[in-house]
C-alpha cells in the first residue's frame, strides 16, 4: 500500500477496503495534504493527532 498522499482517484475504489481500515481511526494527519491515517507510513508529512 502506497502513501495516501500519492494515491490516485482511480485507486480509491479498488483499494476501498484497505483505505477504510487505514482511515477509520486516524492517529496521524499529513500537514501538507490534510489526509489522515492510522499509521504515519501512509503520509508524506505526518503529524500526530494525539492530544
Ligand atoms: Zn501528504
Amino acid at each position: 500500500m502506497k502513501q495516501l498522499c500519492k494515491i490516485k482517484k482511480d485507486d480509491i475504489s479498488s483499494c476501498f477496503r484497505k483505505l477504510t481500515d487505514i482511515t477509520c481511526k486516524p492517529k496521524f494527519m499529513c500537514t501538507k495534504c490534510a489526509r489522515v491515517a492510522k499509521d504515519e507510513k501512509y503520509l508524506c508529512r505526518p503529524a500526530s493527532l494525539a492530544k
